[in-house]
């Protein structure tokens, strides 16, 4: 594990010396630190909200939580109004990855720690610290998934597939396809698995937005211009959002009875209503990302970079963000399906087994 020094000397001096004079006022709270979430329209969210909330209160610290909608402008307005508060950090799990240089140049400028959260901030060199998942074995995972239920391995096949990819202001989105097409790619090389759509690559099948609503209509016309007399036998969706409009559209025209199966879809975020359409079986498989376990690496690198303390991270290569790479911890993602869910989610404690009943 490597260790890398905070930069933030200055707060650090600022944090001593205010220790000195009114200690007693700084074991209450240390200040506080804005955390910049993009949307509750997704329960994952909501989740590493509240769990930064409580990750930040056990180091000290007060929080400022805001959720944007999924609007860019928005987001952008709650972080120049947390630069212009004093927060002394700011988490941020970004909208768009890209839109946020100006207002980091303002936190670098009155010497505020910024950590990317989940999601890489691109195109600026104001960002210190970048908490995540392994996001490229997410996509080999899900991927993986898909190879063994339908068999590939074994030989089996040739079977029909269509590709769905995140948003693409999203630079986990890259990371989710190309993990997957690592594994995929030499099967539809071999003609063991068929792109029917043949849309392949992050320009033709990315999702804006994350929008379940938009896959649903590209799924809606894949199925209509390409599978009139074809059965669709995989679907690889980077996200549970995705997948449950997915699974509507297959509905739609009749996937989900004894002639017509369910293909093979995969997901993202073990987010509860794509549990229970697993244990349907209208969905194969999700990711689970341990939001509680994100949010204490966030909070612990805040807590070190605020105090002068060396910062943990764990990779230091792979993520540019178009002027430097940054230092990075990931965490390792877990694939659930209906052999595993329970062991995953609820002995964890992550779920309680009654969210399922
Ligand atoms: C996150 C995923 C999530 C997606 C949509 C990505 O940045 O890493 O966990 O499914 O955004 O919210």
């Amino acid at each position: 594990m490597l260790k890398l020094k905070t930069t933030c000397l200055a707060l650090a001096f600022a944090g001593v010396a205010a220790v000195a004079t009114s200690g007693a006022v700084l074991a209450q709270s240390k200040g506080t630190v804005g955390i910049a979430m993009p949307t509750k329209s997704s329960a994952r969210w909501i989740d590493d909200g509240n769990n930064m909330v409580k990750a930040l209160k056990e180091h000290g610290y007060s929080a400022d939580l805001q959720y944007a909608e999924d609007d860019i402008p928005n987001q952008l307005s709650q972080v120049e109004n947390m630069v212009a508060k004093g927060e002394k950090a700011l988490v941020i799990a970004a909208i768009d990855g890209t839109t946020l240089s100006d207002v980091l140049k303002q936190a670098k400028a009155a010497g505020i720690t910024v950590i990317a959260y989940d999601r890489l901030i691109r195109d600026t060199p104001n960002v210190d610290y970048y908490a995540t998942f392994d996001n490229f074995q997410v996509g080999v995972l899900q991927a993986q998934s898909i190879e063994q239920k339908l068999g590939l391995k074994e030989g089996k096949g040739p079977f029909n597939i269509e590709l769905f990819g995140g948003s693409p202001d999203d630079n986990n989105a890259y990371f989710f396809y190309n993990g997957s097409m690592s594994v995929l790619k030499p099967y539809i090389d071999s003609g063991k698995l068929i792109v029917a759509s043949g849309q392949m690559g992050m320009d033709k099948v990315a999702t804006l937005r994350w929008d379940g609503a938009t896959a649903q209509a590209r799924m809606d016309n894949l199925l209509s211009a390409y599978y009139g007399n074809k059965h669709v036998d995989a679907v690889l969706s980077p996200y549970d959002g995705l997948s449950i409009g997915i699974i509507s559209s297959l509905k739609g025209v009749g996937y989900g009875s004894a002639d017509q199966p369910m293909p093979v879809i995969s997901g993202q975020d073990a987010e509860v209503p794509s549990i229970k359409a697993i244990l349907r079986g209208d969905q194969y498989s999700t990711i689970f990302k341990d939001t509680r376990d994100l949010a204490k690496v966030a909070a612990d690198m805040v807590d070190a970079a605020l105090g002068g303390k060396q910062v943990t991270v764990n990779d230091t290569k792979t993520y540019n963000n178009g002027v430097k790479v940054v230092p990075s911890y990931l965490l390792k993602p877990v694939v659930v399906d209906k052999g595993n869910w329970e062991k995953v989610l609820v002995d964890s404690g992550y779920y309680k087994r009654s969210q399922f009943e």
